[in-house]
């Protein structure tokens, strides 16, 4: 049967903009439809414009550290419209030069929702006709999930509404404690909005080592974020004042509340029945290591598989299905030792096994760990601690995993993310020569271990 494309790709984000940009490499006729701006989550309204904002942030630090150096300033002034508009421009340049790669590359973008009609046939929506494809590739990523059962949640805003606010809020309420709350209450606190963070376990980023929990839990509320554990919202209210949000023990006021409760597979009406595609309990599609779903024409990638919800797996996941498919190549991804970073002020940065799941997998663990007062906050004073830990395999002698928070976290966990990933040992960061005087030379002058557990034979 001669199908219109070889492969049409449902969603315009990070990894099915690489998945169509590498297949057309390899010859492939390709069509891609976006129903929204080309970028996706990360470019649109995710990791980039985060980023940008977490910059705008530490400015504060910056001006407070100054005068121990000797510089004194004018009075700093912030200006939310000024960052949102030149934010906003940088989103539109980004999307502009994703666009035009994918001309280069040869992909046909149509800017039209699209739903499966079957193994081989999209729905364009915005141009009421059907396509066919010998392969389709789902990538229509992830949306924020609001708890609807709570009385007036509608009053909420999510991650996608923050990026747009008018004005900057006196107050907000965040409800959550994982990457985005986190993320989305330093952002606030450190623009100088009152931030109160609502998160219904015992300590934020869970699945995270406990140590860097703390370390993060506790300098974050050092640094003015009001963090409630172990109590939801029951009710959102909406007052002349404001709004209110209602838990078991407090009300608490606010202008703006923002909920960063989990983001779920974008899956609805996207005609998964009608073509076979099987879904797991979440609405994930569910694929193999090649990442092909139940019907072998249909491929899935990114978030909305929810299996390692971050942009540059998604990338990974597309540049493998191009490979597999239009290459001769069939590439699975390695989902191991993913090295990511929560940009909360202070940073964390995580590679590998945390302590607790050391422990629970192997039969020695060594931790070595070391937290200490950055250099650059000897002469302004300021009292924060940045945190290094290594976990060893005490049996091997191999970096498990790598725990860091403080500044730049983020850029030194990619680096030591290259050490876990290639089975270094303790002994070959040891053999490696510190570099003087940086923060990082920790990792590699830590000799006495801080702890070790060795499992009882008996468990
Ligand atoms: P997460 O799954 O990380 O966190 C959701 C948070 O909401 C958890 O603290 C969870 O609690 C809590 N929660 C869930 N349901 C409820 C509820 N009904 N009532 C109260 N609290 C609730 O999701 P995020 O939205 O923060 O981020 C989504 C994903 O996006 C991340 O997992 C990550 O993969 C990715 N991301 C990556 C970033 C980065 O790389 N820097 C930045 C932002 C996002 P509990 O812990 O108890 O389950």
């Amino acid at each position: 049967m001669a199908y219109d494309y070889d492969l049409f790709v449902i969603g315009g984000g990070s990894g099915g903009v690489r998945a169509a940009r590498m297949a057309a490499t390899y010859g492939a006729r390709v069509g891609l439809a976006e129903e929204d701006r080309v970028g996706g989550t990360c470019v649109i309204r995710g990791c980039v414009p985060k980023k940008l904002l977490v910059y705008a942030s530490r400015f504060p630090d910056e001006f407070a550290d100054a005068p121990g150096f000797g510089w004194t300033l004018p009075d700093a002034a912030f200006d939310w419209r000024t960052l949102i508009a030149n934010k906003d421009q940088e989103i539109a340049r980004l999307e502009g030069i994703y666009r035009t790669n994918l001309a280069k590359a040869g992909v046909e973008v149509i800017d039209s929702r699209a739903e499966l009609r079957g193994p081989h046939s999209v729905h364009l929506v915005a141009e009421g006709r059907e396509v066919t494809a010998r392969h389709i590739l789902v990538a229509t990523g992830g949306w924020p999930h609001l708890p609807a059962e709570i009385p007036g949640v509608d009053h909420a805003i999510t991650s996608n509404e923050a990026f747009h606010l008018d004005a900057l809020p006196r107050r907000i309420l965040i409800a959550g404690g994982g990457y985005i709350a986190c993320e989305f209450a330093s952002i606030f606190n450190g623009l100088g909005v009152e931030t109160t963070l609502v998160y219904r376990g015992m300590k934020i980023l869970r699945g995270f080592d406990d140590d860097v929990r703390d370390a993060v839990q506790h300098e974050m509320s050092h640094r003015g974020v009001n963090v409630i554990c172990e109590e939801i919202f029951t009710r959102i209210e909406k007052t002349e004042a404001g709004l209110v949000g209602h838990t078991s023990a407090h009300a608490l006021s606010a202008d703006v509340i923002m909920f960063a409760t989990g983001r779920r597979p974008n899956t609805a009406g996207l005609g998964l029945d009608a073509a076979g595609v099987k879904t797991g309990p979440s609405c994930e599609i569910v694929v193999d290591e090649y990442s092909r779903t139940s019907v072998p024409s249909i491929y899935a990638i990114g978030d909305v598989t929810d299996r390692v919800n971050l942009t540059p797996v998604a990338i990974r996941e597309g540049a493998a299905v191009a490979e597999t498919l239009f290459n001769g190549t069939p590439t699975a991804v390695d989902h191991g030792d993913v090295p990511t970073a929560v940009f909360t002020t202070p940073e964390m940065g995580t590679v590998g096994l945390s302590e607790e799941e050391a422990r629970a997998r192997l039969n020695v663990v060594e931790i070595y760990s070391a937290a200490f007062r950055p250099m650059k906050l000897t002469l302004s004073g300021r009292q924060e601690r940045m945190l290094m830990k290594l976990v060893v395999d005490g049996e091997s002698g191999r970096v498990v995993g790598c725990h860091l928070v403080g500044p730049d976290s983020g850029e030194l966990i990619q680096v030591v993310g290259i050490a876990v990933k290639m089975g270094a040992t303790k002994a070959d960061f040891d053999a490696t020569m510190a570099v003087h005087p940086t923060a990082a030379e920790e990792l590699v002058t830590m000799r006495t271990p801080t702890a070790r557990y060795v499992r009882d034979a008996a468990e």
